[in-house]
């Protein structure tokens, strides 16, 4: 097929589903919606990369547009949060404890284990520790909740109360002490683990790890067939990440387009302005330049090299807004594209999108200090240490799925004399800003891998 017939084609499908999204049969519309991007999509030889950016600027051009159509976008957010998200995310309790399994056995020595399991969990408090004082600094300096005129506030209860209710109680049932927290990661069965909706992460690293150092304690000849069965599975759950992101331009059109269409209300968006910008150029600086700064000086790797290879893990994150439904992408370009030894891969990127948050916990600094300006309280160093350090632990506690981080957020500010139901003046910019910080914490992942990567000559 020539390319103007290409091109005729989809403007075609394209009046066709603006034709049927204002009319009566919006199915046609939203058929026609798909087809014509699946034209885009498949009829120009597109690297997989540009497919899914096009698939995210035309989703907010036609959430933008949806405003004029009248037309109902949830409907179609299930292609991403439901088909392209479960398929993602299907094959991620076998990869996770393939990869941990094998990445422990090639290691061949529980020393070396020891060694990289402790430098990746400094490297990850560390670099959350920056993240989140990144996010303290810039909110202090800029205050962004101090204009907020009174009756925009009352418009921000009236509108966002309930869902902010609904929220709090979540984190309510989700509260654990630090010792909780701790009695968590160790499973009583492992099935029960993995067998629920949100599979327990924690519990199956910590299962994984052990198996891997029972095969390396094991006679040579039992332990062989084994980890090459695991292997053998890591490889093939990898293989079918890579088909499933053919359906990456679909999902991303259908989360961005229904996400954007649901963010209404211009006058209380306009008054997030300020804390939004603050927060996407805290995420920014810290994305780009502290992990430039830890791929020079502690990797001694170039950061156009690291940027220019995890372009599609990074789109990806942004899109679906879950490092956990990134991981298997993020593990195969780790291992590929960053050239990071399977046995470092293995273990760090899962443990990394389990307990490394850096986005998500810049993003509760400036909150906190945003809602403190909202509610008058001042914070003093000391509240602000605190804010800090409960961060770092639930970021570490909570699994990485998408909204987490306002759960999260709850739970510190009521440690600071703020309401918890406060996260109402958040809702409205919540999804877009998950999607940011979730790109964050997937970036703050690989580097940490290429990081312990390039220490283990050193091993
Ligand atoms: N969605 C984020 C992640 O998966 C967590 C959050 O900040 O809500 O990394």
């Amino acid at each position: 097929m020539g390319v103007l017939i290409k091109l005729l084609l989809i403007a075609f499908l394209f009046i066709g589903s603006i034709w049927g999204l204002k009319s009566e049969i919006k199915i046609i519309g939203y058929i026609s919606l798909f087809l014509s991007l699946y034209v885009l999509n498949e009829g120009f030889g597109f690297h997989l990369f540009t497919k899914i950016t096009l698939a995210l600027v035309l989703g907010v051009l036609i959430a933008w547009s949806g405003f004029f159509l009248n037309a109902d976008l949830e409907v179609i957010r299930p292609v991403g949060s439901k088909i392209f998200m479960n398929c993602l995310t299907m094959a991620l309790v076998p990869l996770v404890f393939s990869s941990i399994v094998t990445g422990v056995t090639n290691l061949s020595d529980i020393n070396k284990l020891q060694s990289i399991g402790l430098r990746t969990i400094v490297y990850y408090i560390a670099t959350t520790i920056i993240a989140i004082s990144l996010g303290l600094l810039l909110a202090n300096i800029f205050q962004p909740g101090d204009n907020l005129a009174p009756e925009v506030k009352m418009q921000f209860e009236q509108t966002f109360n309930q869902s902010a209710q609904a929220k709090v109680a979540t984190a309510q049932d989700n509260k654990q002490t630090l010792f909780e927290g701790l009695q968590a990661i160790f499973p009583s069965n492992i099935f029960h683990a993995i067998s629920q909706d949100k599979p327990n992460m924690l519990q199956l690293i910590f299962f994984a790890v052990i198996c891997g150092v029972a095969l390396l304690k094991m006679d040579t000849k039992m332990a062989k067939p084994v980890i090459s069965l695991f292997s053998g599975i890591t490889e093939m759950t990898i293989k079918i990440v890579l088909i499933v992101m053919r359906l990456a331009p679909y999902g991303v059109f259908a989360l961005i387009a229904s996400t954007v269409a649901s963010t209404g209300g211009t006058q209380l968006l306009l008054a997030l302005v300020p804390f939004s910008l603050i927060v996407v150029i805290a995420l920014f600086i810290h994305a780009v330049g502290t992990n430039s700064i830890s791929l020079i000086f502690l990797s001694k790797k170039s950061p156009v090299w690291f940027f220019s290879k995890v372009k599609e893990v990074a789109i990806t994150a942004f899109s679906t807004s879950s490092s956990g439904a990134t991981m298997p992408l993020t593990l195969e370009v780790v291992e590929d594209d960053l050239k990071v030894k399977n046995e470092v891969a293995g273990f760090v990127v899962p443990l990394g999108a389990t307990i490394n948050m850096d986005g998500t916990a810049l993003f509760q600094g400036v909150s906190v200090i945003f809602l403190a300006n909202i509610y008058g309280v001042d914070l003093t160093f000391i509240d602000q240490l605190t804010v800090i350090s409960l961060a770092v632990m639930a970021s570490i506690g909570t699994a990485a799925v998408p909204g987490v981080g306002i759960v999260i957020l709850t739970m510190i500010l009521v440690s600071i004399d703020v309401p918890a139901e406060a996260i109402l003046f958040i809702l409205p910019v919540n999804n877009l800003l998950d999607m940011c910080r979730t790109t964050t914490n997937v970036m703050g992942d690989m580097t940490c891998a290429v990081y312990i990567n390039s220490t283990m000559k050193k091993i």
